[in-house]
This record gives structure tokens, sequence and C-alpha cells, in this order.
């Protein structure tokens, strides 16, 4: 690459490229690419477009033969760190940032169907997710089969057909189902299908389903890796091949693309998601066994708690059970609806991952776009009421869970 006038460094040399170093370091150095200024921060590079020194020079960059940036809805310095670090904490070769997770969850899987292919995808899932595949992918030829997502022979038997991609939600939103990564990758790479997981709900942090065998990885970076509730954003992780020949050519030309400041934002949040996923994980742990005790509870749905159907799978795919708890209160929609308005910390709030701990109705909120009997089977009742555990001390949190059940 030319030298630019300040000296722009393409990706700083520290950490040592040949040290293999662990996430949470990667989380505050990969992909850092300092300007001439030699700034701490990471900078903030909001700019549509960039120049060129001579006609030659942009030639030559649209011919791809320098990595000088173009235009940002293709690439840009402060997204470019953003997606380097994501991708050496998840240890993907490439990561591409976008405006949604759900930009992120259609592109990943939209880039690689046509007419006439075939999809498989695990029932359980966020409703917007439910609605590109059920709905969307159909409406252009694209066959779809949902299956339940903890059975091995129904995997077996749904796969044993030619499938183009199959896309999993584990754990799943809002009731926390287990799919285990590694059986169903074996299975779809048997019929050359590929592997999604969505791991918004789990974060970086507590799974990385390449390491299980999926192929390709998207994120709501809206959840945990802002979690502090200030932006939109997605992600999507894969190998160089996948990049290449499926997702470049098409997300370049449907333009969802990261704004750079949203990028700044999520940049910085990463430095300090080991840090708040780790804490938040601690936490909802002992608000799960506070729970699963509590007599006005009829069932706590938490991939920590050994009462979780696929309490093993979650143990063998996740280093912990995560931040969102699925309940049923007894009682029926009045008393889910009395628990949410008798809590005095958290907040009333259909988010989830973020720094302040909130509550969800599912059935009349995140999930009420999909109809009763999907949503049955999903296993959401009027009594389900969603918690995402945040930072606040877990005392108080237990405080709060304990008086408004009691009112
Ligand atoms: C929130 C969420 C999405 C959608 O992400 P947005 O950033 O809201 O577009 C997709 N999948 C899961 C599991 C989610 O929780």
């Amino acid at each position: 690459m030319t030298k630019r006038p300040w000296g722009y460094q393409p990706t700083s040399d520290r950490p040592d490229p040949d040290w293999k170093v662990q996430p949470q370091t990667d989380a505050v150095r990969a992909g850092l690419a300092r300007s001439g200024f030699g700034e701490t921060s990471e900078a903030l590079y909001l700019s549509s477009g960039f120049t060129y020194t001579s006609a030659q020079e942009a030639a030559d960059a649209f011919t791809d033969e320098t990595d000088h940036f173009v235009y940002s809805r293709f690439a840009n310095p402060t997204i470019a760190m953003f997606e380097k670090r994501l991708a050496a904490i998840e240890g993907a070769e490439l990561c591409l940032a976008t405006g949604s997770g759900m930009s992120a969850m259609f592109a990943s899987l939209a880039c690689l169907v046509s007419a006439g292919d075939r999809v498989v995808a695990s029932a359980a899932m966020f409703s917007s997710c439910h609605v590109v595949l059920t709905e969307i992918l159909p409406k252009w030829g694209v066959e779809v089969d949902l299956v339940a997502g903890n059975k091995k022979d129904v995997w077996s038997a749904a796969l044993s057909r030619p499938t183009k991609a199959v896309f999993i939600e584990t754990p799943s939103n809002p009731l926390l189902e287990i799919v285990d990564i590694q059986m169903v990758s074996d299975l779809a790479h048997k019929v050359g299908a590929k592997v999604i997981v969505d791991n918004a709900v789990a974060s970086p942090v507590l799974q990385q389903p390449l390491k299980h065998g999926a192929d390709i990885v998207m994120y709501s970076a809206t959840k945990h890796i802002d979690g502090q509730g200030r932006v939109l954003a997605g992600a999507i992780l894969g190998d160089f091949n996948y990049f290449q020949e499926s997702l470049l050519p098409f997300i370049r030309h449907t333009g969802p693309a990261l704004s750079a400041f949203n990028a700044w934002v999520l940049v910085k949040s990463l430095e300090t998601m080991t840090l708040r996923v780790n804490e938040m994980n601690a936490s909802t742990q002992k608000i799960a066994e506070f729970l699963e005790s509590h007599s006005s509870i009829e069932l706590v749905r938490y991939p920590g708690l050994k009462s979780h159907p696929d309490f093993a799978t979650a143990q063998k795919q996740m280093s912990g059970g995560g931040s969102i708890i699925g309940l049923n209160v007894k009682g029926g929609k009045a008393k889910a609806f009395e628990l949410l308005g008798n809590l005095r910390i958290m907040d009333i709030s259909n988010n989830l991952g973020d720094s302040k701990s909130l509550a969800t109705h599912p059935a009349s909120t995140t999930h009420r776009r999909l109809a009763p009997d999907v949503q049955a089977a999903m296993g959401i009742t009027d009594s389900t009421v969603r918690i995402s555990v945040g930072l606040e001390h877990v005392d108080d949190l237990i405080k709060d869970l304990g008086q408004a059940l009691k009112r």
C-alpha cells in the first residue's frame, strides 16, 4: 500500500503476530490500526468515501490490487478494526459487520441459496428469523424445514436429503433450547450443507460455534457485544471461501453496511465484553437457582441448571449458562404481568444482553408476531417471562425478584 500522508498503519503489530494470546487480550488489542498520530484509543473514521493521490491509485484500488479504502459500503477503517477484533476473538478467518442482527441473519443465509434449494433450521428461534425462514425465503422458491432442535433422529431424517444450509439458534430465544452444534454439523456436512449458528444469546465469550464444527457464525451485536443498549449492529463470521464466493458479492451490492460511528462504539464495547458477560453469567446462575426454588414459579429454563433437558449438551459446548432465563409463573398472563409490574430495579424491556437487567413477556412482545401454535411449539405460553440479567449487584436483583413475586 502506498504511504498515506499521515502514515496510516494497516494493522498494529501488537500483540506480536506470532503470539497466541487469549480472546480477552484480542478483545482489547486485535485489529487496532493506529493513524500516524499514535492515538491510544481507536480512531473514528466517519467518512463515506476516500481520496486518491492519482487516477492510477484509484484504478488500482478498484481492481482490489491495493488495500486502499474505496467506499464505506465496502469497507471503512473503523469498521475494519471492529471486524478484525471480533474475528480474532471468535477464531474466524473473516468477519463482516452489518447494520443490525437481522441484516446479518438474512445476508448470511440469502447469499447461499437459490430457488429450488433447501434449508433446514431448528424450530425455536427469534421471531424475525422465523419470518425470514418461513415467509420471505419460501416466497423466492427456497424450501425450508423446521425441526425440533435437540433430537438427533429428527436431524438425521431431516438431513438425509440434499440441503444447502442449516440454520440453528442455540441457546434459543426465549426458552433457551440447546442444539448440539457438533452433532448437527457432522450430519449437515455429509449432505454438503453449510451450518450457520445464531450465537447472539450465548455471546462469543461463552460459546464459539466454529470450534464445534459450524461453518458460519452470526450475531446481533446489539445484544452482548454492545451490551449497553446503545447501537443496533450485526456480524457474520466465516472462512475465506464463504466470503469470497458467497457473502461479499451479495453484501457489496445489497448494502447492509454498519455505520462507522456504531462500529467505533462496538470496538470499545469489545474491550469490556469478557468482563461483562462473565459477571452477568455468574449472577444469572445464582438467580436461576433462586427462582427454581421459589414456590410461585412453575418452571425455570436455564442451561446452567441440571433441570435443563439439554444440560449435558450445554456443558459440552458452552462455558456458562449465559445471562438469559426463561420462566413460567404460576397463574398465567395476569401473574406474569403482575410480576413485571412489581419489579423495582429491573426494567420491562424486550432487549437482552444489556448492562441493565430487563424482563419481558415474549407472547405479547418479542414473539407476538408468531401464531399461537408456533409459540406453543417453542414452549412459549401466556405465563412465560424472559429475564435478561445485567450488571447490577446480584443480591439486589434477587431481592427485586423476591419482592415482586411475593406482592
Ligand atoms: C435480537 C436478535 C436478533 C436480531 O438482531 P437485531 O440486532 O435486533 O436486528 C437475531 N437473533 C437473535 C437470537 C436475537 O436475540
